[in-house]
Parts: C-alpha cells; sequence; structure tokens
C-alpha cells in the first residue's frame, strides 16, 4: 500500500540531502495512494532564503517512488530476493548476530552508519552497536567526508564545528577564500551567501579544476587559482610565508590568542612563492597578490569593513595530508587574527545533511555521544551512567572505516555487518576491495528504502522510513539544531530505524533501554552529551519546534528563546577563547611529506573526483527521479581538449579509464575547465561508470581519510558500442 497523507496541512520542514537543510514546505496533496509525487516549494530559511535546488525541488518524487522497497527481503535459494515478515526477519537477523558472535566474538559483527541519519539514529545506532551487539567495530561514512577537517579543528581550537558562525555571518563579508569547494553546483542556495564578497571583488576559489564556483570569479568578482591536484599544502606554506616574511599578520592576536608562532614561522620559511610557484603551478604573483588582498581586507575588517572568512571542503580535505592542509588553512585564518572574532573567521561546509549530527553522537569508532572519547574513563563513566551500564561494558575504539570495510570477511575481520543509510559499494575508495569484502561476509543487512548496490548484495534487506515519515532533529552546517518533521504516514511495510533497533535490542537481550520514540531518544541524548564538547543538554524540542535557532554547544544553563529568528546556545564560537584548556589556538607547522594519493608517473594523469549538480552521494536517491537523471543519466570524463587531442579522443567519445585498481568507462567532456594534466568523473554512478574503482584507500595517518581526491590514472578511446 502507497503512503497516505496524515493531513492536508503543509508542514515546515527541511530538505532530506544537503548538511545546508534548505527550508521546505512539504504539501501531502491530494495522498500518496495514487502514488503521485508529493509537492514541496521552498520555505524562507536563513540558509536558503527560500531557494531550493533541483534536487530539493524534486525530492518528494521518492517519497512514493515505485521503486520503494515495502517489505523485508531475504536472499532465496535460487540467488535472488524473497519477501519476508518483520518478525522473521528480525528473528533471523538477530540469532546471525549471536550466532556469529558466539563463534567468532563480539568484533566479528560490525555496523556502519550514516551523516544522513538523524541525530537520534546515530546516537541509537552507537548505543545498539556497544551495548546490543557489544562489538567495538561501528563507523559510518563521514569518515570520507569530513573526518580531516574534524581532526585540524580538534588539534587547532580544541573543537570540531564545521562552521563556528552563522552561515548569515558571510553575508557582509568583504573577502572569502574558498578551498576545494563547489558551493555553486553542490548546494547552489548557498551562493547568496557568497554575493557581498563578491561585490566587493573578494571571493577567491582555489580548485584545480574552473569549477562553476570558481566561474562566479570569471566576471572581476575575484580570482580563481588552479594548483596541480595534491599540492594545495604548498600553496599554503607559501601563502604563510608571505604573511610572515612581509608582516602581514595580525601581531597583538597572535601574542594573545595562540600558541605555536615561532614553530610555524620557522616552517614555512623555506616556502618562498617561487619555489611554491614551481610545485604547484600557481604563479608566484598571485600567491603574493593573494595573502596581500587578504590580509589587507583582514585589517580593514577589524575597522568595521565587512570581514574575511577562510572556508575549506572536500576538495583540499579528502587527502593522505588531509588533515594537515585543513591546519595549513587554519594557521592563515589564524596569522591573520580572524577565528574567534566578529570580523571573520575559518570554517568547513560540511557535505551530508547530518553530515556535523552524525559525528557528534556516537557513530565514530573512536567517540562516545557529545564528541566525547572513548578512551577517556570519565567520558565513559559519563555515557554508561545514563545508559545504566557498568563502563566496563561499553567497548574500547574500532577500527575507521576503510580498514572495516576493506578487512571484511577476512580472518581479521568482521563476519557480519549491518549498513545504515550508506552505500559503500559505491561510495568507498577503491571500491572493488569493498565489493570482494561484502561477498565474503556470512551475513550482511541493509536498511535502505531502495535496492541500492549495497542493498543488493545483502542477504536481509529492511525497508525504512525517509524523511517525511519521521520525527527527529538534524544539525545543519552551522551546528543549528532542527526539526525533522513527519508529514505522511510511512508506506505499510516499512518501518523506522528507532523500532528496529529497539525490537533487536530486545532479542538480544541488551543490557540498557532502546525507545523507539525519536523525542525520547533525543531526551536520552541530550543527558549523554551532557558536559561534553557538544553539549546538547539545553537544547529543547519544543523550542525547536517553534523555530528557535539553536546552536550547541548548547548546556542547561544557556538561555533559549522559544522566538523565531532569536539567536540561542552558542551561533559563533571562541569569542571567548578556544576551547583548549588555555583558551588559546594552536598554530601547528605542517609540512608537505608524502602528500595525496598516488604519485603521478610520465604519461599518467590525476584524476579529481567530485559532485554534479543533479546528484546527491552515491545517487541511489537522485537516479531514481527521472527529472535528475534525465539532465545527467550517465558520467561522463572531463577533459582538457589538448589532453584529449594527445590521447585520440573526442567529444562524447567512450572513453576506459585505468589504473591498477580498476576500470571505469565514460563519455568524454571536452572543456578547458579542467587541466592539462587532470580529469575529472563524478561519484554518483555505479558498475562500470562507479569512480571509486580507481581511487586510492590509502588514508590520513591521522584522520584515516582515503584520498579521494588524487587517483593516478591512464586514458583508452574505446568504439561506440
Ligand atoms: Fe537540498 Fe542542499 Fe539543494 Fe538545499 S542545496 S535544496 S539542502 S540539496
Amino acid at each position: 500500500m502507497a503512503a497516505s497523507a496524515v493531513d492536508t496541512r503543509t508542514t515546515p520542514t527541511h530538505c532530506p540531502y544537503c548538511a545546508l537543510q534548505c527550508g521546505i514546505s512539504l504539501d501531502p496533496g491530494p495522498g500518496a495512494e495514487a502514488r503521485e509525487p508529493v509537492l514541496l516549494a521552498g520555505r524562507d530559511f536563513e540558509t536558503n532564503g527560500g531557494a531550493l535546488c533541483r534536487k530539493g525541488y524534486s525530492a518528494g518524487n521518492l517519497l512514493n517512488h515505485p521503486e520503494r522497497l515495502r517489505t523485508p527481503l531475504r536472499r532465496a535459494a535460487d540467488g535472488g530476493f524473497e519477501p519476508v515478515g518483520w518478525d522473521e526477519a528480525l528473528d533471523v537477523l538477530a540469532q546471525r548476530a549471536a550466532d556469529i558472535r558466539r563463534e567468532h566474538g563480539a568484533d566479528a559483527v560490525a555496523v556502519f552508519g550514516a551523516g544522513g541519519l538523524t541525530n537520534e539514529k546515530a546516537y541509537q545506532l552507537g548505543k545498539f552497536a556497544r551495548l546490543a551487539l557489544g562489538t567495538a567495530r561501528i563507523d559510518y561514512n563521514g569518515r570520507f567526508c569530513m573526518s580531516s577537517a574534524a581532526a585540524a579543528g580538534n588539534r587547532a581550537f580544541g573543537l570540531d564545528r564545521g562552521l563556528p558562525f552563522p552561515l548569515a555571518d558571510l553575508d557582509a563579508a568583504s573577502m572569502i577564500l574558498m578551498l576545494g569547494s563547489n558551493v555553486a553546483e553542490t548546494m547552489p542556495p548557498f551562493v547568496r551567501h557568497l554575493e557581498h564578497a563578491r561585490a566587493c571583488g573578494g571571493l577567491i576559489v582555489v580548485d584545480p579544476r574552473r569549477s562553476p564556483t570558481a566561474e562566479l570569479c570569471a566576471d572581476g568578482s575575484g580570482w580563481h587559482l588552479q594548483p596541480t591536484p595534491g599540492t594545495d599544502l604548498q600553496l599554503l606554506l607559501g601563502l604563510a610565508h608571505v604573511l610572515l616574511a612581509e608582516n602581514l599578520v595580525d601581531d597583538q592576536y597572535l601574542a594573545n590568542r595562540t600558541n605555536g608562532l615561532p614553530g610555524l614561522r620557522a616552517s614555512v620559511a623555506g616556502w618562498w612563492p617561487e619555489r611554491v610557484a614551481a610545485t604547484t603551478g600557481v604563479p608566484a604573483t598571485e600567491i603574493r597578490r593573494t595573502a596581500r588582498a587578504l590580509a589587507a581586507a583582514a585589517a580593514a575588517a577589524k575597522t568595521g569593513g565587512g570581514g574575511v572568512f577562510i572556508l575549506t571542503g572536500r576538495g583540499v580535505e579528502q587527502h593522505t595530508n588531509g588533515t594537515d592542509t585543513t591546519t595549513a588553512a587554519i594557521n592563515i585564518a589564524l596569522l591573520l587574527g580572524l577565528p574567534g572574532t566578529l570580523g571573520g573567521g575559518f570554517g568547513t561546509i560540511t557535505g551530508q545533511g547530518n553530515g556535523q549530527g552524525g559525528r557528534e553522537h556516537g557513530q565514530k569508532a573512536d567517540q562516545l555521544p557529545g564528541y566525547r572519547k572513548i578512551t577517556d574513563p570519565a567520558d565513559r563513566a559519563h555515557v554508561a551512567k545514563v545508559w545504566g551500564v557498568d563502563p566496563e561494558t561499553i567497548p574500547g575504539p574500532g577500527i575507521p572505516a576503510t580498514e572495516l570495510l576493506h578487512t571484511l570477511g577476512t580472518e581479521s575481520g568482521a563476519r557480519m555487518l549491518m549498513v545504515h543509510g550508506s552505500n559503500p559499494v559505491l561510495s568507498s575508495p577503491d571500491a572493488s576491495k569493498v565489493l570482494a569484502g561484502l561477498r565474503r561476509l556470512d551475513f550482511l543487512v541493509v536498511c535502505d528504502f531502495f535496492l541500492s548496490e549495497t542493498a543488493a548484495e545483502a542477504d536481509l534487506v529492511l525497508p525504512v522510513l525517509q524523511w517525511a515519515e519521521e520525527e527527529g532533529t538534524m544539525t545543519n552546517l552551522e551546528g543549528r539544531v532542527l526539526r525533522r518533521r513527519k508529514a505522511l504516514e510511512a508506506p505499510t511495510g516499512t518501518r523506522g530505524e528507532l523500532w528496529i533497533l529497539a525490537e533487536l535490542a530486545r532479542r538480544l537481550e541488551s543490557p540498557g533501554t532502546f525507545s523507539a520514540d525519536a523525542r525520547e531518544v533525543f531526551e536520552e541524548l541530550r543527558l549523554a552529551s551532557a558536559g561534553g564538547l557538544a553539549d546538547y543538554s539545553g537544547v529543547d524540542w519544543d523550542d525547536l519546534d517553534a523555530g528557535a535557532a539553536v546552536y550547541w554547544p548548547c548546556s542547561a544553563e544557556h538561555a533559549v528563546s522559544r522566538v523565531p529568528g532569536q539567536r540561542s546556545g552558542t551561533p559563533r564560537l571562541f569569542l571567548d577563547g578556544f576551547a583548549h584548556p588555555d583558551a588559546r589556538a594552536r598554530l601547528i607547522a605542517v609540512f608537505p611529506g608524502a602528500s595525496g594519493g598516488d604519485l603521478h608517473s610520465a604519461g599518467r594523469l590525476a584524476l579529481v573526483t567530485g559532485r554534479l549538480l543533479e546528484h546527491y552521494q552515491s545517487g541511489t536517491q537522485t537516479r531514481r527521479v527521472a527529472e535528475l537523471a534525465g539532465a545527467a543519466p550517465e558520467t561522463r570524463l572531463e577533459i582538457h581538449p589538448a589532453t584529449a587531442l594527445a590521447h585520440g579522443i573526442a567529444e562524447g567519445q567512450r572513453v576506459a579509464v585505468r589504473n591498477g585498481r580498476g576500470e571505469v568507462v565514460a563519455r568524454a567532456r571536452l572543456t578547458t575547465a579542467v587541466r592539462l594534466d587532470t580529469v575529472f568523473l563524478p561519484f554518483h554512478f555505479a558498475g562500470k561508470q562507479n569512480a571509486n574503482l580507481l581511487t586510492d584507500s590509502a588514508v590520513d595517518p591521522i584522520s584515516a581519510m582515503p584520498a579521494f581526491k588524487n587517483a593516478s590514472v591512464s586514458l583508452h578511446a574505446l568504439g561506440d558500442e
């Protein structure tokens, strides 16, 4: 049976996709019995101002989609799927988990979560893994997204929150330096927040590709630096060199609010612009121009002249030196005296819908709710008390996502995996290794609302609710907590993940309690996070319902207002000091060393992967929306015309993109937007179009972020068949 409308009132909620969490009004219309798309409209909200991108406008098409899973499926003897009732499905799942635990130990059962899950589901999944399954092996797809930025923020500021200020603070900026982020394509309503900086001629974009965001500079509203892939760190060292060599730094701020200047000064002394130019391909004049412009704008901002912001995205973070590169960007912001002031700041642009909240509540291998450390006895004791268990019951740290996925079914790896809200067959580096691992497992369970490429490999698939069918909270890229509201009854046959986890916990005779009610889980999350870095204890569900703008940390002592538009919690972090015990930020010397991913040998090209306007993440949802799939039906290889000529490749020709890990087949799109030494593939497509068949699973030693952005490939023109 199809979903049916609860009533015909319009529901104010938020887009199900990215971390901008644009405001949406949902009109259930005549009801989903007719399986008609649910109508959506943009709603005035601070991040989007009423605008939506193509993905957001069409998200209602997924709610009653004909491919929606409406019953649990289990692997049949003939290799296909057969429907199975919920009781039987959960009995089988619990029994297999118990058997595998008994035979191979608790860590033989692993859990893989997601940055798209609500705060309550993320919290409950971490608790379920550690208490009901007793496993240390839980990690999530945010490891592939925000881990380097989080690690850099933690060590520099003592706390990681994507944007430590409201997005609206950008609206008065005179200069914005964006590194490795393509918001014009990935979250178009973000661009309205760049307009003031553009009007000041102050948008500076660093990207090896002339992305749509870099194109924004083409009218003179800023400039674009186009470094060789994998050399962002050297470029940032060059900027720091100029700032220090020309004494363009904020001496008073550095003296009062930071540690580590002597070490940083020594570390960048050898990175003069001409040397950096030779490595990065960015002219020395542009390096000097950029550093001087940033310094001038920052000085002006301190006397009331706008603000200066430095923002990073996955382009600079998804490398084996992603943490160091993000740290180098933070160093620039600190040298200019920006973080923790009203004159600008540093931030990183979270990608997934709940990429911020998803990393705060215990899905990470090394964290407990509230950003608590799983190795810290006091943190363990606090969470154990909330959970009603002995601290010894909580396992220690697990292993990060790439290691977890690549060792599946091996002697040291897990024998069973539960996947929630993720499609690692497409989204993981060196993806064929993940597929092989999934096929080695004794038992694979996937919770999803479509038969994703990962679900297609499962022994058991559990159909779950979509965004408009459930209650909960999400935390957007600003650290602002938002209400996700139920606007429709779910289709018969589907269940919420909180209910699934509660039922499984009961069958597994888990210690602790597992509510299926989102508000009850939220109340418990508040307690578990109290006193932690990501403190939600003062966030009130009813305040969120009333439209209050609440940013964490928000302890119980914070005055919380229910007046819509009035901010509460901590909209701006670090104004009174950073989160280190001495309240000072850390300037950290970083060195290029073994930089991002594969080394490029002669005749080979650097592969950069990224997103298209029409698709979201692995495309499980957006490839099923006719409007989006029609506009971007297949992958494409963006290649410079001169490079194409050298390889005998014509516009539209099929090309095999190869390296030692795999082969992708794509049609060529000739464009001068990519460098001569670089090609670009989007990562939304499956099978032979899966860009992650080629990406490198080498990881950053600090964050365990894989080197998605800098694989080495060769090209081979194919015929037209
Ligand atoms: Fe949704 Fe992001 Fe598009 Fe906004 S920008 S409509 S949140 S996908």
